[in-house]
């Protein structure tokens, strides 16, 4: 990372870290103290040899008075209030007599040891909690170059809490507010039915992962370094502007216009204009926003009219980049609920359903075509919302690639399908179960131990679990999702090529990537017993792939003339309604063992 990021680093963190002040939400933030030198007080510095008894008149008649600092031939030492009036009052009560006439200095029981005011508070906490138990309350001397400091205990316990605070209120990479900072602060700044309004801003930035994907993670967070710095730039200081993760960010704009909010989002648009400039690379990048005003949300409860606010300006984001990106959308208000209003939806669902088990996996049997036993099943996810009902993963899927959501889940879904596979094994019945896997798992380069530490924890031999992968422009650096399959393949792992025949890159996958298996799409095999076009084109994608020793599998088989066809081609399996649809592992025991008994 260039100096020039750490510099802009340091000055985002500074004028980020802030603590809001609870009696003025979220206006005047106050900020979070990081090094000793920002806490305590001047100290007052009186000569060593400074009878002990004029100290103690000076603690009596200034009360909040808590210590002193010495100079003892040019190296100071904190006296505290409470070492003074230790030896003054003695064990019997002579110590007065004794100490009176005698130099302050004398009275010193420790080594001098001011601090750095450098010193950051963790480091400083530490320090503390390592001294002995009876010196581990009192105050610290700290060298600051404009005069010594006392820096009370409490205030390094506090201002910690304030950093760590802050911390958790804060993106670490941009500085800017984190989402839950924006919930914190945004809903008094939302207002009410007929405040003045409130705009939110919801920036995307365009074609990001591939950016990130080419450069490197590292050019990646430059990036939006910058960027962050550029929307600051943009905005007002009253905004709120926030990173709401990966390479979104919202900015909550107080008391505007329409038209000003237009001509913010305006400039946003044209800041991208310079190139990024890092490691010798000059990014140029795009981003597509969205705009919704507060006056067009119904509704009094704050946090509500800022989810609301959020969904809108994200709706209106998604449509224009629908319209061909780099752009401001804004959305109807008035109009009936788009698609790109329930994508919004998605998105901001998709975290919950994680976390409070929305999701669950049905299993779809794989027939081998000549024997007509199945032995195999795809594990296909499903997620029922609270908000949503039922969503479809054609639906979410790339809504979770989008928002990166994809890497939990999909570990979520590996992890799943292998304690299924357990259980079936355990049960006397096992199946390999097949999990479909985004192309953004395999660029995350973590595919193979998610892998993996799923079937060591389960106890799942590598022989029950294959993966379909989607045959998609997404798979952008071939040669290295060739190495991890194949290290998949040579660990056992089967790798299936899914939906084979709907993306143009078709050929060149099958070329370059390693693979057990090709699943041919429900689109070739829809009209194979009834055009006898297509029974050629299949013909014609079975005799390499069995060349090529794949497996071969038939998808959406509706209809026994289709399967009577793809027996006569030779096709290996095959999976659609006609056999069963997807069910939740239960029910599919119950229909086999149903099957069984009716063929007995
Ligand atoms: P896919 O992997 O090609 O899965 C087959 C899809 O076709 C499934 O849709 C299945 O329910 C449907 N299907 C199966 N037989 C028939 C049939 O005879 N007729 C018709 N009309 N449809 C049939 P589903 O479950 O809605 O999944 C859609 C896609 O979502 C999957 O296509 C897969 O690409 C993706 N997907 C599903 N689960 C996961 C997952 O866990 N991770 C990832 N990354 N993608 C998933
Ligand atoms: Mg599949
Ligand atoms: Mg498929």
């Amino acid at each position: 990372m260039g100096r020039g990021v750490h510099v802009l680093f340091a000055y985002l963190w500074y004028s980020e870290s802030v603590t809001p002040d609870p009696s003025d939400p979220g206006r005047r933030p106050r900020p979070a103290p990081r090094t000793l030198g920002d806490l305590g007080y001047a100290a007052l510095v009186l000569a060593g040899d400074t009878p002990s008894i004029e100290i103690e008149g000076l603690f009596r008649s200034d009360r909040t008075l808590r210590a002193i600092v010495l100079d003892v031939a040019g190296t100071l030492y904190l006296l505290t209030r409470d070492q003074l009036d230790h030896r003054m009052t003695g064990r019997l009560g002579y110590g007065r007599a004794l100490n009176a006439r005698v130099k302050a200095a004398d009275l010193l029981t420790s080594a001098g040891c001011g601090l750095a005011p450098s010193l950051d508070l963790r480091a400083a906490a530490a320090a503390l909690l390592g001294r002995p138990e009876e010196h581990r309350y009192a105050d610290l001397l700290v060298l600051a170059p404009a005069g010594p400091r006392v820096v009370p205990v409490s205030e390094v316990f506090e201002g910690l809490s304030d950093l760590f605070r802050q911390e958790a209120l804060h993106d670490p990479l941009t500085g800017l507010a984190n989402r839950r900072l924006l919930e914190e602060l945004g809903p008094p700044l939302v207002g009410t039915t007929g405040s003045s309004p409130t705009a939110v801003l919801y920036i995307d930035l365009d074609d990001f992962k591939v950016a990130n994907d080419t450069f490197g993670h590292r050019t990646g967070d430059a990036v939006l370094a910058v960027f962050s710095a550029r929307l600051r730039a943009c905005t007002r200081p009253a905004d709120l502007v926030t990173r709401l993760g990966g390479d979104e960010f919202a900015v909550l704009l107080v008391d505007v216009d329409e038209a000003t909010a237009r001509s913010i989002a305006q400039r946003i648009l044209e800041s991208l204009a310079e190139p990024f400039s890092h490691d010798g690379h000059d990014l140029r990048l795009t981003a597509t926003l969205g705009l919704a005003m507060s006056n067009d949300i119904d509704g009094e409860d704050p946090a509500a009219r800022l989810e609301s606010l959020l969904r809108h300006a994200d709706a209106a984001m998604l449509q224009a980049k629908h319209e061909g990106k780099r752009r401001l959308g804004r959305i109807d208000p008035f109009l009936p609920a788009t698609r790109f209003a329930r994508q919004a939806l998605i998105r901001r669902r998709l975290p919950h359903a994680l976390a409070n088990a929305g999701f669950s996996l049905h299993y779809q049997p794989l027939m081998d075509i000549a024997t007509g036993s199945c032995r195999a099943v795809e594990a296909l996810l499903r997620w029922e919302d609270a908000v949503l009902g039922k969503v479809s993963p054609d639906e979410f899927i790339h809504v979770a690639e989008h928002t990166g959501d994809i890497h939990a889940i999909g570990r979520w879904v590996i992890d799943a399908a292998c304690a299924q596979a357990r259980r079936w094994a355990d049960a006397g019945s096992p199946r390999a179960i097949s999990v479909n896997v985004s192309p953004f798992q395999l660029a995350a380069g973590s595919l193979g131990h998610d892998l993996h530490t799923a079937l060591a924890r389960h106890g799942v031999p590598t022989s029950l679990l294959n993966i379909e992968i989607t045959e998609t422009a997404a798979v952008t650096d071939l040669p290295s999702a060739a190495v991890q399959l194949r290290a998949l393949i040579d660990a056992g792992i089967g790798v299936a090529l899914d939906d084979y025949g709907t993306a143009y890159s078709s050929l060149a996958m099958l070329r370059d990537l390693p693979l057990t298996g090709l699943k041919l799409d429900k689109s070739f095999i829809d009209t194979i017993d009834t055009d006898p076009t297509s029974a050629i084109l299949v013909a014609g994608v079975l005799t390499p792939a069995k060349a090529m020793g794949l497996m071969t599998t038939a998808e959406g088989v509706e209809r026994v003339a289709q399967l009577a066809v793809l027996r006569e081609l030779g096709c290996d399996t095959a999976q659609g309604y006609l056999i069963s649809r997807p069910l939740p592992a239960q029910e599919l025991d119950n229909a086999t063992t149903a099957q069984q008994t009716a063929a007995s």
